[in-house]
Order: C-alpha cells, then structure tokens, then sequence
C-alpha cells in the first residue's frame, strides 16, 4: 500500500489535537482555534458527519491544514503546509496592512521622537546644512523633485487659492452693499483710537510715523556702514 496517497487528516486518521479542538468548537457559533500566532480564527462554523456523530467543521482551519491561503481560497500557501496561512501575494498585502496598522497604533511614539529630534539644535543645524550642501550638489534633482511637488499638489493649491479669492470676492461684495446702504460699521485705526471710514486699516498720522520711522532706521543702518559682507555660497565668481 502507497502510504503518500493517505490523507493524515482523513476521518479515521484524526488527530488527537483535532478532536480536541473538535470538543471545544462543540458549543460554539465562531471557530476557537488559533489561526496564527495571537489571531484567532473566528470563523463561522459548518458541521459535518464524523463517526456516527455531527461535529462541528471549519472552513478556514481546513483551508490552512490543507496548505490552501485563507485570504483568497485558491493560491497553494506560501510555507509549511499547516502552518502557514497565506500565498505570497496576500503574505504581502497582510504585511503591509500590519505595517499601516502599527503606524496608527504607534503613532504617538512616533510623533514624540520625531519632535525630540527636531528640537535638538544641534541636529538641527547638522540637518539644514546637509540638506543646503544637498541642494548645492544635486541641483537637477532638486529641479525635478519641485516639478514633483508641483504636479502632486497643482489641483489642490489651485482649488485653495480659488476658494482663498471666492471669500474675499463675497467679503468685499458684503462690504460695499452695507456701504452703499450706509450701515458700514464704525471701525478704529489699528494703530489708534481714531475711527476711521472707507477702506484704510490706518489713519494718515499714523502712516506718516510709521513711514519716518523706517526711514530713520534705513539711514541708521547706512551710517553703520555695510551691513555684512555675506560670502557667496557658490564659491567665488572668477575661480
Ligand atoms: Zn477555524
Ligand atoms: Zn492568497
Ligand atoms: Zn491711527
């Protein structure tokens, strides 16, 4: 007799350890056993025949025993037969999708060592230089990542400036109708008390000090001599 034509998991060959879990399904609705590692099956549960008696019959433990992927119920499992649960398709989706699910469970860890790096000036400093020596050697890759940040967020910048200028369009309509009806509001200089009308945020004097007083500060800083002499970053022109 040709022993591999045997099926190990025929009804007269059951193990042990499926007639155990065959006991403990027997009050159930949803498959007790564990699926992986800490997943457990949860699957409805079939009945089926077995020795004079119905016993309960899962079909997703009996798609993992036979070496058959849980996920999409055709692809032969990706491992050891009985053991693993996937083919190599689903193995990758259902990775990526823990990958997803420990981002948004870890994702305060995340964030808290994120925010501990950028406060340390140190990093801090070492990272803008490296990313100015970055921009300065790669410029046509630099060129092409703006075109990529350019082409990702065109519609949704173009869309926010158009909803930006809509609500200033109905702001300013709103403002001329109570103007035209003459019930515009008092409104005060936001320098000063003064009430003002009309468009201007400032009253006239108030303006003036502020135009003499960078004036001032203009010559200030001209009478101190040059302000730095800023080294080119690139290098000098005529090396
Ligand atoms: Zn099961
Ligand atoms: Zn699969
Ligand atoms: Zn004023």
């Amino acid at each position: 007799m040709n022993t591999h034509t045997i099926n190990p998991h025929t009804i007269a060959t059951r193990s042990k350890r499926a007639k155990r879990l065959d006991a403990r399904n027997f009050t159930r609705t949803h498959c007790a056993a564990n699926l992986t590692r800490g997943v457990p099956c949860g699957t409805p549960l079939h009945s089926r025949f077995v020795d004079g008696q119905t016993v309960p019959f899962c079909p997703q433990c009996d798609r993992k025993r036979r070496g058959v992927c849980v996920r999409c119920t055709t692809e032969r499992v990706a491992g050891t037969v009985g053991l693993a649960i996937y083919c190599v398709a689903c193995k990758r989706l259902a990775n990526a999708e823990a990958m997803a699910r420990h981002r948004v469970a870890h994702a305060d860890d995340r964030k808290a060592r994120d925010d501990a790096r950028r406060a340390d000036p140190a990093k801090r400093t070492d990272r803008a230089e490296y990313n100015r020596l970055y921009r300065l050697s790669r410029p046509r890759k630099v060129r092409e990542l703006a075109h990529v940040d350019y082409t990702r967020h065109r519609d949704t910048r173009l869309a926010y400036f158009a909803a930006y200028r809509a609500e200033k369009r109905e702001q300013l309509n709103a403002a001329r109708r109570r103007r035209y009806h003459g019930d515009l509001p008092e409104r005060a200089c936001v320098s000063c008390p003064m009430v003002l009308t009309g468009r201007a945020k400032r009253c006239g004097p108030c303006v003036q000090a502020i135009r003499t007083a960078a004036r001032a500060a203009i010559a200030a800083r001209l009478a101190d001599g040059p302000a730095s002499d800023n080294p080119c970053v690139f290098g000098t022109h005529d090396a």
